[in-house]
């Protein structure tokens, strides 16, 4: 958990209708901890460049950088590649026949072993001593990194074993002192426009792995997988990249949080508590897990984030065409299910409690879509309004709210984390104002984030005008549901 409730409590969070202030404070406060931490997790991860930034950005070189070309500074007593007298000093300084293809100007790309060992056979005939000047057998261009290609293959295949996937992206991790040194012999004695060592061994992975299995493409962005490798410990990270799906949900009872929310006991760990009965949860059910669940499993994935647009609370329902979300599977075994199948299992799964009706694969870019969508929402409420003895004039005050602005000072429930200011919304239309005994129902559509059952109670004048207002009678909420988002 990275969320802080403070730090991503942003706008989006204000798109959610209020709740009975009292008691019920500790608990929403704990759910919007963990239901902003989906979302910050997410923002972590937005793409390779956090990751990257993370790690040391000029020790690592990821297929897909740019190349920078050194110009090298010529010294003509002993003259660069492909020179012979160039060519003899590489190879009388150690390179191995990868970095001697590589360097010598002879070779740009192709399999630099073989080439490597035609070039040095050359060089040999045309200097017989040449062979017992080699002061080591330890290459100073790759510290014979070349040499742990087939290991590293495996690893990086071995990682992979269970995993579906068709792109890859590679990167690999080199000593700084490494890279400065292969920089400097090859700037100085290499042939201008060499190919520097992290490319070549790059491509040298690629080859063999594409050897190995020519259906893995390799793709300088939006991967499957990343795979980040360390050249000095041989140490192989695979990241499998999350996929996407995009849905509406109806939330058809009350009494279910839209993320999961770990138990408060014991922190959702591992195994539970006697209070959660072992769940690990608050609340059993959750529209994430309803809808999640059965899909993480059946693609074998490790976890997954809810992106709703905007939620409603817990003892809300949410009807109509649904809400739009956008479910993120993490590191997933499968990615490519039809979504018939999935759709099935949800409903299954989900039967009573939520309903989804398609479900389709997207993009991390209908995340920040979703999020960032400011929709008008219609809601029907049923409030209790006592000593109402004039229907017809209660309606007509009630009706006189429609296309009015209100202004809204933050709720007493959540000022303790919310700054203190005026929001001020639209009422854009009321409708079906219904009575019966001292209960009244209407269905209003309002501007995003408009606090609703504030606009019936006031919260103590809070909210001008109100519904408690224009009726002069303590209103209670007894129940709300969201009927419709408008998101087109
Ligand atoms: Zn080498
Ligand atoms: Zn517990």
């Amino acid at each position: 958990m990275t969320g802080l409730p403070g730090l991503f409590g942003g706008d989006n969070m204000e798109d959610r209708e209020p709740e009975d202030s009292g008691p019920k404070l500790d608990e929403e406060d704990e759910w919007q901890l963990y239901a902003s931490a989906g979302y910050a997790s997410f923002e972590s991860e937005n793409e390779n460049e956090d990751t990257q930034t993370e790690l040391e950005q000029e020790e690592i070189w990821f297929d897909g950088d740019d190349f920078d070309f050194e110009g090298s500074t010529v010294n003509w007593d002993s003259p660069p590649c492909p020179a012979p007298l160039g060519i003899a000093h590489v190879i009388k300084i150690g390179v191995c026949n990868h970095c001697l293809a590589r360097v010598s100007g002879k070779l740009i790309r192709g399999d630099s072993s073989e080439a490597g060992a035609s070039i040095r056979e050359e060089a040999y005939s045309r200097d017989n001593e040449l062979e017992s000047k080699i002061a080591q057998d330890y290459c100073p261009l790759c510290e014979n990194l070349f040499d742990d290609i087939e290991n590293i293959v495996d690893r990086v295949l071995g990682e992979l074993s269970e995993t579906e996937f068709k792109t890859m992206q590679f990167g690999i991790h080199l000593p700084k002192d490494l890279v400065q040194e292969e920089d400097r012999i090859r700037s100085k004695y290499g042939a201008q426009g060499s190919y520097h060592l992290k490319g070549a061994i790059v491509e040298a992975i690629h080859a063999r792995i594409g050897e190995l299995d020519k259906t893995i493409e390799f793709v300088k962005e939006k991967p499957d997988v990343m795979v980040l490798v360390d050249g000095l410990t041989l140490r192989v990270d695979v990241d499998v990249r999350p996929i996407f799906l995009y849905g509406r949900y109806r939330k058809v009872i009350r009494g279910i949080p839209q993320t999961r929310w770990p138990c408060r006991a014991c922190r959702g760990r591992k195994g539970g508590c006697e209070s959660c009965e072992g769940t690990g949860l608050q609340y059993v059910d959750s529209v994430q897990d309803l809808i999640g669940e059965p899909i993480r499993e059946a693609l074998g994935a490790e976890d997954t984030s809810f992106h709703g647009m905007g939620r409603e609370d817990i003892d809300v329902r949410c009807l109509g065409s649904g809400r739009p979300f956008v479910m993120e599977i993490k590191r997933p075994l499968r990615r490519n299910l039809p979504t018939k199948d999935l759709m099935d299992m949800v409903q299954t799964h989900a039967s009573g409690k939520v309903e989804v009706d398609e479900l389709i694969w997207c993009t991390r870019k209908k995340v920040n879509e979703v999020k960032q969508s400011r929709s008008e929402k219609t809601y029907t409420i049923r409030f209790r309004a006592e000593g109402i003895d004039d229907e017809k004039k209660a309606e007509e005050g009630i009706l006189s709210l429609s296309g009015q602005i209100i202004d809204q000072e933050t709720p007493r429930r959540v000022s303790h984390r919310r700054a203190a200011k005026v929001r001020r919304r639209k009422v854009t239309s009321i409708d079906n104002v219904s009575f019966e005994g001292d209960e009244i129902e209407l269905t209003l559509r309002c501007e995003a984030g408009t606090y609703v059952k504030e606009l019936v109670h006031s919260d103590e004048g809070r909210t001008k005008p109100s519904v408690q207002e224009v009726l002069g009678a303590d209103c209670e909420v007894i129940w709300l549901d969201v009927l419709e988002i408008h998101d087109d």
